[in-house]
């Protein structure tokens, strides 16, 4: 698929922006500040609903609208996919409250309104950025926000999973303490287990599915990346309480049979603890490189390749899952890069319907410029196309 409509309104640091992307390789060149990460991470709010890097969806409003009386950040955008064209729109509503900014997000798709979780995956998109050496290097919620991501917008019943787990945690949890209190008794509990269990059988089956894809393509991509000089593993580490945590059930029943089975042997813990010890909500992925774990081995180049390699196999995973091309995202990762691991990145790009680059540094990546379809400046939030190089 690729975008070939994109309007911004008071996005960020954007006023109005209306912007014709070309199929292939657009790049997008500015000076740091400029609004080149605001450009991919509203490209990425429009795929996933959820913004890359924003605490709260209030930062997404342009902050000198915010006292206005109708404080709204739009994004819109118009895709051709071989599932039909999608016309794709988001409203960020900013409102004051007392002396705090709240924003909520409002969600079109093609003129008719949808909840937000209706709409993850419309537009498939990956991103790529220079903070994706913590997926490698940084602690484990954010292996299970790179899995999560992903998956939510290739399989609905995983988001709607996940939306169910976070739901049914929160209340055996607050359940955990009452019982610890004498408030309530542990009979209560076997409800919520099974309830849990269950959403979290869906999750468990879903994360070990893609890290099957996932495991494989990106040794494939280490290796090439490296010129065979480096391997990477990763293994699902599925929070079973160390229950078969190292062979993965093919079906859905045996993963919550197994949730269950750990939550029984773990409940006076559990009780002890007024916290659920257990679960999709305490996975990893072990990642290794050369053999040796990657966060506290790997140098920091090596975590950087496996970085990418993990990124370029979630490229592939949910091309596979779609039967369509996502769209690339990639934030200024390439002049972090080399020639060699550049071109290598590039190349692999080459089959994908549609790639948007940015860079501040353009000089460094003039073999980007070369390849382009599509050439843009972004200052201070106005883009401009331009032509040469
Ligand atoms: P770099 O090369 O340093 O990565 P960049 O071009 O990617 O720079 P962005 O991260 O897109 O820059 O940020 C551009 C500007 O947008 C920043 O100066 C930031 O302060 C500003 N900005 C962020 N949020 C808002 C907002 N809600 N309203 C107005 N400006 C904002
Ligand atoms: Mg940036």
């Amino acid at each position: 698929m690729f975008i070939f409509d994109l309007q911004i309104a008071n996005y960020r640091n954007y006023g109005q922006v209306q912007l014709d992307l070309d199929r292939g390789l657009n790049v997008f060149v500015g000076d740091n500040a400029q609004g080149k990460s605001n450009l991919l991470e509203a490209i990425y709010l429009l795929s996933t609903l959820r913004s890359s890097r924003a605490s709260t969806d209030a930062d997404l409003v342009r902050r000198d609208i915010l006292d206005s009386e109708f404080p709204v950040a739009r994004l819109a955008c118009q895709v051709e996919r071989s599932a039909g064209n999608l016309q794709l729109e988001v409203a960020v509503v900013g409102r004051t409250t007392g002396s705090s900014y709240r924003a909520g997000k409002r969600v079109r798709v093609n003129g008719v309104s949808k909840r937000a979780s209706e709409a993850v995956g419309q537009l498939c998109a990956v991103l790529f950025t220079t903070l994706d050496i913590e997926i490698v290097a940084g602690p484990p919620l954010l292996r299970r926000r790179y899995l999560d991501m992903m998956i939510s917008q290739v399989d609905r019943g995983y988001l709607r999973a996940m939306q169910k787990y976070a739901r049914v945690l929160q209340q055996r949890n607050s359940l955990l303490k009452r019982v610890q209190a004498r408030e309530a008794s542990a009979a209560e509990l076997t409800f919520w287990d099974q309830e849990l269990a269950h959403a979290g059988g869906i999750i468990m089956l879903a994360r070990a599915d893609a890290l099957g894809h996932l495991a494989m393509e990106g040794a494939l991509q280490m290796e090439r990346l490296s010129d065979e000089a480096e391997t990477i593993t990763m293994t699902y580490r599925p929070a079973l309480g160390g229950l078969d945590e190292h062979d993965c059930p093919i079906d859905e029943t045996e993963w919550t049979a197994r949730m269950l089975r750990a939550l029984s042997n773990l409940r006076h813990r559990e009780i002890g603890a007024g916290s659920t010890l257990v679960g999709p909500h305490r996975d990893d992925v072990n990642i290794e490189i050369n053999q040796f774990p990657a966060d506290s081995f790997a140098s920091r180049a090596q975590q950087r390749t496996a970085a990418l390699s993990m990124r370029l196999a979630e490229a592939s995973y949910l091309r596979k899952c779609l039967g369509d091309d996502p769209v690339v995202l990639l934030d200024d990762v390439l002049s972090e890069l080399d020639a060699r691991r550049r071109k290598g990145v590039l190349e692999y790009f080459d089959s994908f319907q549609q790639t948007i680059i940015t860079t501040a540094d353009a000089d460094r990546v003039r073999d980007v410029l070369t390849r382009a379809s599509g050439r843009f400046v972004v200052t201070a939030g106005s883009i401009h196309r331009f032509e040469g190089e």
